[in-house]
């Protein structure tokens, strides 16, 4: 059986040659993130073109996600060495074009929100260098002084703790950077800073204007979001903790039980959830994890995460294929051995328009589980079954059979799921038959294995899920 939890890997320049994605896919990758905080057009475009050709050659379906960059604040150049900034002295940060470079009084950024206020904080740097708003001209320049010094280097991100932010979390670089994303068919598009789940539809508005169809990632990292958590959850389609930022933005020893709260309440509405940042980061050097890191990574599969995401350990990193094995052996460890992972129940809900559909998922993971079935097997365009049926971390396997192909490398993100192409529509009892046949010849099962399958009758309807039928492999 392949690793249950899946590996989002970020692209970048240590992993833009072909044989190191292929080496990648084999060794564990799911699904590939594109970031459009770094990079070029063309850079992105190359790099999905090559992981499509790599899919058609090794039979793989890997998802492919968008990260939009969101209202990131970026300072401008440093010199090489770095800038120090020392405790108590008074800084400038500016967007003046003509001040795009810093000395040891100003720091250029690319934007200064309106709303900063006397008083509040800001960081530089993930947090490492504090700052204190002295004055602001509500414009182009704010007057600071330096509460926590340090070194600073170039294009470190800026955050704003403090402030709350009135525009929109979709800038206009982020809206021209979704049109290409669509444009290239991109399976996931990453939410930067989402604070309510009115952004999240505001969104969903977008992608359909633009005829897309690909589904969003809700990246918790905002105060804001964390308070909205319900709502951003019942409006996204998959939510990732983004450690990262989060961990600037809100005191940072609260980000562990935030995650956990997280990856529960995902689960229950069966959404699945990214744990993401830092989770092999000595590994962008080191070619073994630190002990601490091989810690992180177990327990984010303890605490049920469908996926566990590398950021510069694959992108700028010294070892981006080593990264994926070691991330795999610990995946595997924690699967074979801590059956807590397995089988969480949510019951379904009546007077809920997929009550049917809900309560075959229920039922066919409790069948599962009692009569220790190799598989269980659903037929869908949508997806719905694939979502529910893993988000009840069933022990069997699940396969999902589609003629949907977009669906196929979408569902690679999700927990324990498995997809095949499949387009023939006889008969229910046809396609159960010739679907037991082929999952024995490609070595997925084999005589007497117990397995079980879910469908919609009447076949070729893509209608809803409504029957599940257990038998042998013959
Ligand atoms: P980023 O998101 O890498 O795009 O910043 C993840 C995070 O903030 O943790
Ligand atoms: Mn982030």
């Amino acid at each position: 059986m392949s690793k249950r939890t899946k590996i989002v890997a970020t692209i970048g320049p240590s992993c833009s040659e072909g044989e190191v994605l292929k080496s990648m896919i084999k060794e564990g990758v799911n699904v590939f993130r594109v970031n459009f905080s770094h990079g070029s057009h063309q850079d992105h475009i190359d790099a999905i073109k090559k992981i499509r050709l790599l899919d058609k050659e090794l039979g793989t379906h890997s998802a492919i996600l968008a990260d939009l960059q969101g209202p990131k604040i970026r300072i401008g150049d440093m010199p090489k060495e770095g800038l120090l900034l020392e405790n108590n002295q008074e800084f400038i940060l500016t967007t003046l074009e003509d001040h795009n470079f810093s000395s040891a009084a100003q720091i250029f950024i690319d934007r200064i929100p309106k709303d900063v206020k006397v008083g509040e904080k800001v960081l530089l740097d993930d947090g490492k260098i504090h700052l204190e708003v002295l004055e602001t001209n509500l414009k182009d320049t704010v007057k600071t002084k330096v509460v926590a010094g340090g070194l600073l280097f170039s294009k470190k991100g800026l955050n704003l703790p403090d402030t709350n932010i009135n525009i929109s979390s979709l800038t206009k670089k982020d809206k021209a950077d979704l049109v290409i994303a669509l444009e290239h068919e991109v399976d996931w598009i990453g939410f930067s800073f989402v604070r309510s789940a009115r952004e999240v539809i505001e969104l969903r508005h977008l992608i359909n204007s633009n005829n897309g169809n690909a589904k969003i990632i809700a990246k918790i990292e905002k105060p804001e979001a964390v308070t909205d958590l319900e709502g951003i959850l019942s409006e996204t389609d998959a939510v990732m903790v983004a450690r990262g930022d989060l961990g600037v933005e809100i005191p940072l020893e609260s980000v562990p039980l935030i995650q956990k709260r997280i990856v529960a309440l995902a689960q229950d509405l069966a959404k699945p959830v990214i744990i993401a940042t830092q989770m092999m980061e000595s590994m962008m050097d080191n070619i073994t994890p630190n002990r601490a890191e091989v810690n992180d990574v177990a327990n984010a599969v303890m605490d049920g995460a469908d996926a566990v995401m590398l950021s510069g350990e694959t992108s700028v990193g010294k070892h981006p294929i080593e990264v994926i094995k070691i991330m795999s052996r610990i995946i595997n460890e924690v699967e074979i051995n801590y059956s807590n992972i397995y089988v969480r129940e949510t019951l379904p809900k009546k007077n809920n328009e997929r009550f049917i559909t809900d309560s075959i998922c229920f039922n066919v993971c409790r069948l599962a589980q009692r009569v220790e079935a190799k598989a269980i097997i659903t037929m869908t365009h949508s997806g719905y079954t694939a979502y529910k049926i893993s988000s009840q971390r069933p022990k069997s396997e699940i396969f999902v059979f589609s003629s949907n192909e977009k669906l196929l490398s979408t569902l690679s993100l999700v927990w324990g799921v498995s997809s095949f192409y499949y387009d023939k529509t006889i008969s229910t009892d046809h396609t159960i038959a010739d679907i037991k046949n082929l999952l024995k010849e490609k070595g997925y099962a084999e005589s007497g294995d117990l397995i079980i399958n879910t469908a919609s009758i009447p076949l070729g309807e893509n209608g809803k899920t409504n029957m599940l039928k257990l038998s042998y492999i013959d």
